[in-house]
């Protein structure tokens, strides 16, 4: 009987740079790749049609691959515990590889399939693979976890990085008579809603692409052109989240380029490895906010202005913007996100939490880490602390700034189109006649702002500083 093994795909979607897939290889003679379909995962607290839609185009774009070399892959709905457990036993499995990961859901459910694998008689083998670094292993000089970036990309930056490795040439056929199974349609996985232009294609093809494109060019321009509202990214986080590309390899080819934006290019994406150290040693961040002093500010709720919100109808022009590029493509430019994330909690006064929830259900590149670390850094509640009140982004003066010339706000908002520029950032200062002569009327053809910012600003303040001299500032320790 050849010795057999599993490799049990999650969001590591891809045959390039898959230390567990690497592994499975050199140590068997038989390796059966599978995908579980879990609908606790699927359906749970951030369930989202468009991630999901964009999952099923990975899988579809890694089967291809794995056709092309020999195999296949096979696709199991169910608990992942039982699934594999039942799998291994059914080609008699001596191991179950995968790439490990740091949220507290997907540490529970491998616990979970290590014990299920071990009663079947099969070793979990867990691997490296997510991040540039094991995100497990820094520690401060006093021996604990960063809770502050820049020491920690400091310290990060210079470790030892394992070698990128290359796709597998072939791959063994699956064992006679094991049935693949079929991906599902996302209707099946009782899912809907897509979002009608995603941003970038799915699959590690794409991303390979993309990743090259990056690289030849743009990449040279990132430290200037970063916060440019109309480009200047990559756009390869839907790629990073679903692992159709390594961020170590990445990383790797990233430094390899001489350039001036390589370097900040390669910080920005060592953000993504400290908010996964962040929620791996602080897993409590995924439902509490970091700061002890904050868990008791005061939050409004009002159905309205969050829906105005999550429409893009708050007659602020960034933020409707960014919030229509979310709707429309998926995702949303980092600046934008910033400035639409302290719009909420700091305008409207809305919890994070409705905040976050929106980005899960509709972002390609939404995941627990990113998405909860950014929240809570938006909210002034997280890691990485700054006086609250240095976060509180002024929406006009953003938009001045980052898109003076209104390119990104008429993009995305085509009410706005006939507004001149000198009034794009604040529409509301057109006197009437302006108004009719832009084919613009308020409260007609686009909304009057819900809220006037220099006002909400004082209630921040003033709520916040009412539990920051109410409490103290300490941090839990794990
Ligand atoms: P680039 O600027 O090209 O950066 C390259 C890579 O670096 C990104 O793909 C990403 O992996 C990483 N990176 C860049 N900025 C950040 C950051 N602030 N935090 C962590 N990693 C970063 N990113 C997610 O991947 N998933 C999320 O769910 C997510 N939610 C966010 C919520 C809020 C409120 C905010 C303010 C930011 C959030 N981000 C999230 C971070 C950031 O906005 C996106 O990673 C970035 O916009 C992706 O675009 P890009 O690939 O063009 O980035």
């Amino acid at each position: 009987m050849p010795s057999t093994a599993l490799v049990w795909f999650r969001r590591d979607l891809r045959v390039h740079d898959h230390p567990a897939l690497t592994d499975g290889l050199a140590a068997h003679e038989r390796v059966v790749c599978v995908f579980v379909f879990d609908d606790r995962l699927l359906t749970g607290r951030f369930a989202s049609g468009p991630r999901s839609a964009f999952l099923l185009g990975c899988l579809a774009d890694l089967d291809a691959s794995l056709r092309k070399r020999g195999g296949q892959l096979v696709v199991r709905r169910g608990s992942p515990e039982q699934e594999l457990a039942a799998l291994a036993r059914e080609v008699e499995a001596e191991a179950v590889y995968w790439t490990s990961d740091v949220s507290p859901f997907a540490r529970a459910r491998d616990a979970r399939v290590t014990e299920a694998l071990r009663v079947a008689g099969a070793r979990a083998c867990p691997r490296g693979g997510n991040f540039c670094v094991d995100v497990s292993q820094p520690r401060t000089k006093t021996g604990k976890p960063f809770t502050v970036f820049t020491p920690f990309w400091k310290a990060t930056t210079g470790l030892p990085r394992r070698p990128v490795l290359g796709a597998p040439e072939a791959l063994p056929p699956l064992p006679a008579g094991l049935d693949p199974g079929t991906l599902p349609a996302l209707l099946d996985l009782g899912l809907r809603g897509i979002v009608p232009h995603p941003v970038v294609a799915p699959g590690e093809i794409p991303a390979r692409i993309a990743m090259q494109d990056w690289l030849d060019g743009p990449i040279a321009a990132y430290g200037e052109r970063h916060d440019d509202l109309t480009g200047g990214t990559s756009i390869l986080s839907p790629y990073l989240r679903w692992g159709c590309l390594s961020a170590l390899e990445l990383e790797d080819r990233a430094r390899a380029r001489v350039c001036d934006g390589s370097g900040a290019f390669t910080r920005q994406l060592a953000w993504r490895d400290f908010y996964a150290h962040v929620l791996l040693l602080h897993p409590e961040n995924a439902r509490l906010e970091f700061q002890p002093r904050y868990r008791e500010l005061e939050w409004d709720e009002d159905a309205e202005l969050l829906a105005a919100w999550q429409e893009g109808r708050t007659g602020y022009p960034l933020v409707d913007a960014g919030m229509r590029q979310l709707a429309a493509t998926g995702w949303m430019h980092n600046r934008a996100r910033m400035v639409v994330g302290s719009f909420l909690t700091k305008d409207l006064h809305l919890n994070w939490r409705d905040g976050e929830s929106w980005f899960e259900r509709l972002l390609l590149d939404g995941e627990p880490s990113q998405n909860n670390g950014n929240w809570q850094w938006v909210a002034s509640t997280g890691v990485d602390p700054a006086p609250y009140f240095r976060r509180i982004f002024n929406p006009v003066l953003q938009a001045q700034k980052f898109d003076p010339q209104g390119e990104y706000v008429r993009r995305w908002v085509p009410e706005l189109e006939g507004v001149p520029t000198d009034h794009i950032a604040e529409p509301w200062r057109m006197s009437e006649a302006q108004q009719r002569d832009a084919a613009c009327v308020l409260g007609s053809h686009y909304p009057d702002r819900i809220v006037d910012h220099a006002l909400e600003r004082q209630v921040t303040m003033d709520r916040y500083r009412a539990v920051s001299a109410a409490t103290t500032d300490a941090a839990p320790q794990p």
